[in-house]
């Protein structure tokens, strides 16, 4: 265990730096997790829900680095839900008067 790893699929860069699912340095928003060859590849764009299976299998199998990514972005999808339902909150307010 502890075998995959979790890269970038742009710049294979083992430590992305990620802004809005976006690689900082060559602005890929694809995720790699695997060892030599990919076992998994993560489009960051389109679907949450997509993402989740690779962050979980980042956790369970992947490098200390790649987990402590896989967090990163976990708390990062926590953070935008709260953003949302904060927004839908303000927006049931309005609408209540
Ligand atoms: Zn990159």
């Amino acid at each position: 265990m502890g075998s995959l790893k979790l890269m970038c699929a742009g710049c294979h860069s083992a430590v992305p730096r990620l802004t809005n699912g976006r690689c900082d340095d060559c602005k890929a928003t694809t995720l790699r997790l695997g060892t030599k060859k990919p076992v998994e590849t993560i489009d960051m764009t389109p679907t949450w829900r997509g993402i989740v299976p690779v962050l979980v299998a980042a956790i369970e199998n992947g490098t200390v680095q790649g987990r402590r990514i896989a967090l990163e972005e976990l708390y990062r999808m926590a953070d935008l839900a709260d953003k949302q339902v904060e927004a839908s909150k303000v927006a049931e307010g309005k609408a209540n008067g």
